[in-house]
């Protein structure tokens, strides 16, 4: 098992005691992975600039991330997902993505247009992926259309980035930002770095682009709707300023509100079982998206578990009814798509935004 350990890298960042917590929680993991195969690989489609999009995802194994191992986001369990010893070969990781190329061949009709790499860390680290690498996969991709690679924002720059649009590929780098509010993400996320650096790599996309010949390039913000910590309605507020914030950075062209779910080792899931923390209601995502609507950027959310406990609920009786309009908002951006959605459940969702606070929440289960 690996433990978890900060290198020099990521000392001095974020919060001692959270990081302390977190590597605790994170020591209790007891598996491994085969440095060989993806983490997980699936067919989708997405909403991109370029229009909707068959898609092809997929999870590197990598080593999982830096970060974690010092501790690491409250609510992220990725770690636990990612291979002993903490580092993969060029081979293993090419070995990986022949995996994949598999898995489309077999379950699609024909190559997905869009394909997205996350790895459970920053793909653009050349610690975790390395120039090799990186280039090995942006050559195995050229014929298609668009790439979406997730990074922090301290490993996102314009050469890097130019590997793939120098292939014709339209590239957006996923940045993890969480919200726009540096005193959430460092207190209650416990991500280290500012929103100024989340500004500078969007310039640095912003870069990429221009220099580019025929290809563009660009930030897609992921944003966490309701870290551990916020009442219900803090969360919302923070959720709405942020994704406007988020719209108004040149270079960012795409928001991914994603509710908090709660994963197995982090400190969200230890909060949880102690009565302190609830996943978001469905009705204040679909309220955000109704309120963000008109921001100059595409606003999606992807609630993952939604309905269940430890994923973003409403009452049960409607949840999958407000996902299916969050999913028809994803793909139309229409925000007319809520008002036929209703539920009893809305008066007791609009109690717990006008009587939650920090020291009773949560109000409700
Ligand atoms: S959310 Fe991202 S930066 Fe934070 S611990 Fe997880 S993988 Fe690392
Ligand atoms: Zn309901």
């Amino acid at each position: 098992m690996s433990q978890p350990t900060p290198e020099v890298y990521e000392q001095g960042k974020g919060m001692d005691a959270h990081n302390q917590v977190m590597r605790e929680i994170r020591s209790r993991k007891e598996a491994s992975y085969d440095p060989h195969e993806p983490t997980r690989v699936w067919l989708d489609e997405d909403n991109t600039p370029g229009g909707v999009k068959r898609s092809l995802t997929i999870i590197l194994n990598t080593g999982g991330c830096r970060w974690a191992r010092a501790g690491g986001c409250t609510m992220c369990g990725y770690v636990a997902e990612s291979v002993d010893g903490g580092s993969v070969s060029h081979e293993a990781l090419m070995d990986q993505i022949e995996v994949c190329l598999e898995h489309e061949a077999d379950n699609g009709d024909e190559p997905a247009d869009l394909i997205k790499i996350y790895t459970s860390g920053s793909f653009l680290d050349e610690r975790e992926v390395g120039a090799e690498t990186r280039r090995a996969i942006a050559d195995t991709f050229a014929d298609r259309d668009r790439i979406v690679v997730e990074s922090l924002p301290d490993f996102v720059d314009r050469e890097k980035i130019a590997d793939f649009t120098q292939h014709g590929i339209d590239t957006d780098v996923a940045i993890g930002l969480e919200t726009a509010t540096d005193r959430v993400r460092h207190d209650c996320v416990n991500k280290y770095f500012d929103f100024a650096d989340f500004e500078e790599a969007c310039a640095e996309a912003a870069a990429a682009d221009e220099d580019a010949d025929d290809a563009d390039a660009g930030i897609k913000a992921y944003l966490l709707m309701k870290p551990p910590f916020l009442t219900e309605s803090e969360a919302v507020e923070d959720m709405i300023s942020s994704i406007e914030r988020c719209a108004d950075v040149s270079g960012c062209h795409t928001v991914s509100m994603n509710p908090c779910n709660v994963q197995r080792y982090t400190m969200v899931d230890d909060l949880y079982f102690s009565d302190g923390y609830r996943p978001p209601w469905m009705w204040s995502i679909a309220h955000v998206l109704e309120e963000t609507a008109d921001v100059d950027a595409i606003v999606v959310s992807d609630p993952v578990g939604h309905g269940s406990d430890r994923g973003p609920h409403n009452c049960g009786e409607c949840d999958d009814l407000v996902q299916k309009a969050i999913k028809d908002f994803d793909l139309r951006q229409d925000p007319s798509v809520f008002e036929q959605v209703s539920c009893e459940c809305e008066l007791t969702w609009e109690t717990v935004m006008e009587r939650e606070r920090g020291f009773n929440q949560p109000l409700t289960r």
